[in-house]
């Protein structure tokens, strides 16, 4: 059946297609492969009784595995794949403007939230050569696991069924777009929402709280801390420049953590020193606060910014509207957060590139970053759309 949920992010409605995740799982001709995003961890405890901002990261792998999901992976893993992708793209014109090539533009705008996509693509048809063109990590993992990943396997990309496990209600219609498929084949068959995989769970009768804690599976599954910090406003961002500080310098950081990049101020920026540059970053969750911040860089009322993140949702991918209902709190929202960067602090590797399993995909099969193969998979392109 179909349940319907109001998104607070816009006019969309949530569909539920667990009936097809599940009829997938039942079907022994499919290998049915699982991501999950950053933020689901730290919310999807709510529905079995934790307190807000406890992190059920390895009892959400049992639990899936214990669903029958043949490989349990992570998003995480395509979020340091997005880092790689992006924080180059964002080094390349920024050294060309830094040259005097007019023919690229700054800031770059990050790109891994569609609802902030699709707002751009109505609202700012005039700025549409300013966001990455990287995909979202959840479509860099469907691009990634259909091809490399299917490869490995020796099966053809249509026997494979990707599923994601995501916050958000606006991932359902990225999957739809169209060009995130291949010959009608999306690379992301399905996404659900935290609340829908805690319905799954329950309605499995498994006993969440008494499950092991367990690993994500290889390859797909390896990630670092910056990757952890995609789920809350300013984490993309800051895990981008872990990543394009020690590319610009070649040094490595003393420290990785950057707390002028986070909180929850609706619009806010920071400056960060790096090398003989001082890079003047810009961040605003909620749709309201993205329009503000943007007419401002359009009418050149601010300082010129060199980075902006986006996220359509308050409080970034932890408040997105596919989470347990926090109706409002933003306390809860704040404790989702505050795990996500304790997950981050708690990681041995905390920045993207160093991520061994994402080295091994560079040197194995895609080549470099920004490279033909990655440009071919793991970036896209912006429609103009009508005014909403
Ligand atoms: Fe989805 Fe909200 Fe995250 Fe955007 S900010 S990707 S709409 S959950």
């Amino acid at each position: 059946g179909q349940c319907v949920a109001v998104c607070p992010t816009g006019a969309l409605v949530e569909r539920d297609y667990t009936w097809k995740v599940i009829e997938a799982l039942a079907d022994p001709d499919k290998v049915v492969v699982v991501q999950t995003a950053p933020a689901v961890r730290a919310a999807l405890g709510e529905e079995f009784g934790y307190e807000p901002g406890t992190l059920v990261t390895g009892k959400m792998a049992a639990a899936l595995r214990t669903l029958g999901f043949d490989h349990v992976f992570d998003t995480d893993f395509a979020a340091d794949l997005t880092i790689m992708e992006e924080a180059s793209e964002f080094l390349d014109r920024l050294t060309r403007h830094l040259e005097g090539d007019t023919s690229v533009k700054l800031p770059i705008l990050t790109s891994c939230c569609p609802a902030w996509v699709k707002f751009f693509e109505h609202q700012y048809p005039d700025l549409m050569d300013v966001p990455s063109t990287a995909k979202s990590p959840q479509q860099m993992f469907g691009a990634i696991a259909k091809s490399f990943y299917a490869e490995k396997l020796g099966i053809p990309r249509d026997k494979m069924v990707v599923v994601s496990i995501m916050p958000c209600l606006a991932k359902k219609y990225e999957c739809a777009r169209e060009e995130f498929s291949v010959d009608g084949n999306p690379d992301v068959d399905l996404s659900i929402t935290t609340r829908e995989l805690a319905h799954m769970i329950k309605q499995a009768n498994i006993d969440f709280r008494n499950l092991p804690d367990e690993d994500f599976d290889d390859p797909m599954g390896a990630s670092t801390g910056a990757a952890v910090i995609f789920g809350t406003t300013g984490g993309v961002i800051e895990a981008a420049v872990r990543s394009a500080a020690e590319w610009a310098t070649g040094q490595e950081l003393d420290k990785v953590d950057f707390e002028s990049l986070r909180g929850l101020d609706g619009c806010r920026e920071a400056k960060i020193p790096v090398g003989d540059l001082v890079l003047h970053i810009g961040i605003a969750h909620g749709l309201g606060n993205a329009r503000r911040l943007l007419d401002a860089v359009r009418n050149n009322e601010v300082e010129p910014f060199h980075a902006i993140e986006i996220m359509a949702c308050p409080g970034g991918c932890v408040g997105g509207g596919g989470q347990p209902y926090h109706h409002g709190h933003m306390e809860i929202v704040a404790k989702r957060a505050q795990a996500l960067y304790r997950e981050d602090e708690g990681k041995p590797i905390r920045k993207s590139h160093e991520n061994p399993s994402i080295k091994a995909l560079y040197e194995e099969y895609l080549g470099k970053p920004l490279g033909e193969k990655a440009h071919h998979l793991l970036h896209t392109h912006y429609f103009k759309r009508h005014k909403i």
